[in-house]
């Protein structure tokens, strides 16, 4: 594989660290690889960061052909720069793929294309603890017609986007609602894959918890609306009377890398976490009976975030006082002090970069 590098002649500057937010500046460059047929994925390039052209009758535009996967390149104190278990993101990336009829990656050369870039783009990897620049891989397809086939023709593109601290004014815990009319994804559909159709499907209720003065939906499940999913783009975990449970991956659900290396870490420390069916009225209950302990979300954006009120059906119930719990506040620190470099990785999910 080889990729090509044409340079920036306007390079851009890195604003202040304490003024980043998410996904409003760009790095300099972006990755681009096509694949067709005939030649498979091919003319790998870093270009400069630019708009791109697309045929109006193009496949992404009309159905929604489209996944993608989020990661991040963390700097340590010493200046080097890594990845946090980016084998996970591309090994999903090919499951998403693979339920869009979107052409799969060579898992070995994409770790080779995300090094190369990161490389490419390392100036833009900020350096105070909880910066980070955010990888965003994308594919759609392109082929120029509106007939609905199978994909021939498709692109791939890894753009850059250096990102502050999520929590600058401390770890706020987060409103959340249930909801119980919309529903994210169902069994069979494509609530596993990351695809941009699922975001579309979610906008509405995230709307409406939005007027409400929550900040993301808890999805229940397609069939029965019984059953907890997810958090918006969050996976989800209770500490409910001692035990730690988070759903199980069923199929309608997004499996979070944060989640897995979650559950890695509290079997570590010695927790039981139960993936199982969770029920809403279990959690209600369990809320009543003041023995939810804990909630919170899990993701690569926040790391965790505690939930601090939870709302079903227009009543609200109060989360350990609004404060980070215990659990919650270990995970955060574990987590992020492997991934800035501040303990040992002993679970060997950092990937050197530079
Ligand atoms: C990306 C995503 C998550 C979190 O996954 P991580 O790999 O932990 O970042 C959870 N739910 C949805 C719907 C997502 O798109």
């Amino acid at each position: 594989m080889e990729i090509r590098f044409t340079k920036t002649k306007n390079p851009g500057v890195m604003p202040p660290e304490s003024q980043l937010g998410f996904g409003k500046v760009f790095s300099d460059h972006m990755f681009i690889m096509d694949y067709d047929e005939e030649h498979g994925w091919h003319d790998h390039r870093i270009v400069p960061f630019s708009n791109i052209s697309l045929h109006p009758a193009s496949t992404v535009l009309h159905y929604g052909a489209e996944v993608f996967e989020g990661l991040k390149a963390y700097r340590t104190d010493s200046g080097s720069i890594r990845l946090f278990r980016p084998m996970e993101n591309i090994k999903r990336l090919n499951s998403s793929a693979e339920r869009l009829c979107l052409p799969l990656v060579d898992e070995e050369e994409m770790l080779e294309i995300l090094k190369t870039f990161v490389k490419t783009e390392a100036e833009w990897v900020p350096h105070s603890f909880g910066t980070s620049l955010y990888l965003r891989p994308f594919m759609f397809g392109n082929d120029e017609t509106l007939g609905v086939h199978t994909i021939k023709r498709a692109t791939l593109i890894i753009i850059a986007s250096p990102s502050g601290s999520y929590y600058k004014e401390g770890i706020n815990p987060v409103n959340i609602m249930i909801e119980s009319e919309d529903v994210r994804a169902v069994k069979g559909g494509t609530g596993y894959a990351k695809c941009g159709g699922n975001y579309g499907a979610s906008t509405r209720a995230g709307a409406r918890a939005e007027k409400k003065g929550y900040s993301q939906v808890l999805w229940l499940d397609g069939v029965e609306r019984k059953y907890i999913e997810e958090v918006g783009a969050m996976n989800v975990m209770f500490k409910i009377d001692g035990e730690i449970v988070t759903p199980a991956l069923t199929g309608s659900i997004l499996p979070g890398i944060t989640r897995k290396s979650c559950i890695e870490v509290l079997r570590d420390l010695g927790y039981k976490v139960s993936e199982r069916l969770i029920s809403v009225d279990e959690l209600i209950d369990a809320m009543k009976a003041g023995k939810l302990e804990e909630a919170w979300g899990t993701g690569t954006a926040a790391v965790v975030s505690p939930i601090g009120k939870l709302m079903y059906n227009d009543e609200e119930f109060l989360i350990n006082d609004r404060k980070i719990g215990e659990v919650t506040q270990k995970l955060y620190d574990i987590l992020t002090s492997i991934q800035w470099g501040k303990t040992e990785d002993k679970f060997g999910w950092i990937c050197e970069i530079i």
